[in-house]
């Protein structure tokens, strides 16, 4: 059980968030300091073109509040990461700073972290803010993950959580560049629990994931944890294979016992599209885990930091493996 005086650290990835920014800012300080006087807030900048940087430098004067300023855009999940590799607290917590995580939610995960759990997440009630097509592909996608990978990714869990340090620690011995949070969460394990939370509107600004980016997301996601869909491609190959060597033997009966004429050209046109279009698929499916390893075995660093504040031995620039 963690002792009364714990540091708690508090991760927050931001990009673009200049309406909500300062107001969310104070807020978050409010509530943390209701729950304990160790606290640390991490504002990892995620390439902000707007006065988001400039409307937190000022809360940096405040030596709990830290910032740190990646390079460009990498995305939400490698800002996280940016975040999580900095802290040092007994506990981290993850939060959007769009208002739509309840800040009311930190106190009751904190209360379940010192009763023992080593992770605590929150998991969305309703999507009914979303559109149609994003609620049935989040549902598509969680049951592909359910399926085939054998770790049980929770459906409607995103990154709003409690992280003990056991779990920051494993988090941060995963080598691997590809940064499907999701995934990570449920494959390093742990005693977790889910808590419901009613997902609130953006208070302002716009979400930054389009329907491009939650298909890049949720396919990096299915080729970083699962192989099976290199399977089903090989299923179906084989299927084919079986069923044209029987219709080359039906031919074969029907032209020389039954001495039927020759099908015509609209046979061959259709099996040649057919097997073009799967050889097509099979192979983008393909090229997906090459571009996957390509990744890997560059080792690039997972994010370039451009500049931290409020951090002791503070560097200019920094590269982080
Ligand atoms: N975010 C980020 N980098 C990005 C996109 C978003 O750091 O490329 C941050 C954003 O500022 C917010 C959180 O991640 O604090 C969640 O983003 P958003 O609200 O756009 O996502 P959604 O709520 O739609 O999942
Ligand atoms: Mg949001």
């Amino acid at each position: 059980m963690p002792s009364n005086n714990f540091l708690l650290s508090c991760v927050v990835p931001v990009f673009n968030e200049s309406p909500v920014i300062g107001r969310f800012m104070e807020a978050l300080i409010k509530q943390l300091e209701e729950i304990t006087v160790r606290l640390e807030i991490i504002v990892v900048d995620d390439g902000s073109t707007d006065k988001t940087v400039e409307l937190v430098e000022p809360f940096c004067d405040d030596e709990r509040i830290k910032l740190i300023e990646l390079s460009r855009n990498f995305g939400k999940e490698t800002a996280l990461t940016a975040g999580i590799d900095a802290t040092s607290g007994d506990a981290v917590v993850l939060i959007d700073a769009d208002f739509q995580h309840p800040l009311e939610m930190i106190p009751v995960f904190v209360d379940y972290w010192r009763q023992g759990y080593q992770m605590v997440y929150g998991v969305r009630q309703d999507r009914e803010n979303e559109s149609f097509l994003k609620k049935k592909g989040a549902q598509v996608f969680y049951r592909i993950m359910h399926s085939s990978t054998g770790i049980d990714v929770p459906a409607h869990a995103g990154d709003f959580r409690l992280l003990d340090k056991v779990v920051v620690d494993a988090l941060r011995a995963m080598p691997e560049r590809s940064r499907f949070m999701k995934g990570i969460y449920a494959w390093v394990g742990y005693k977790s629990i889910g808590l419901p939370f009613q997902v609130r509107n953006r208070l302002a600004g716009q979400s930054g994931w389009g329907y491009g980016k939650l298909t890049s997301l949720a396919l990096s996601g299915i080729t970083a944890f699962t192989t099976l869909p290199l399977r089903i491609v090989g299923g179906l190959g084989l299927i084919i294979s079986f069923i044209s060597v029987f219709y080359a033997l039906f031919i074969i009966f029907r032209t020389l016992v039954l001495g039927a004429p020759l099908p015509g050209w609209p046979t061959v046109i259709v099996a040649i599209t057919f097997i073009g279009g799967i050889q097509l698929l099979s192979l983008w499916l393909l090229g997906e885990y090459v571009a996957g390893i390509f990744c890997e075995v560059k080792k690039r660093p997972k994010y370039l930091i451009q500049r931290q504040l409020g951090f002791k031995n503070q560097k200019d620039s920094n590269a982080a493996d």
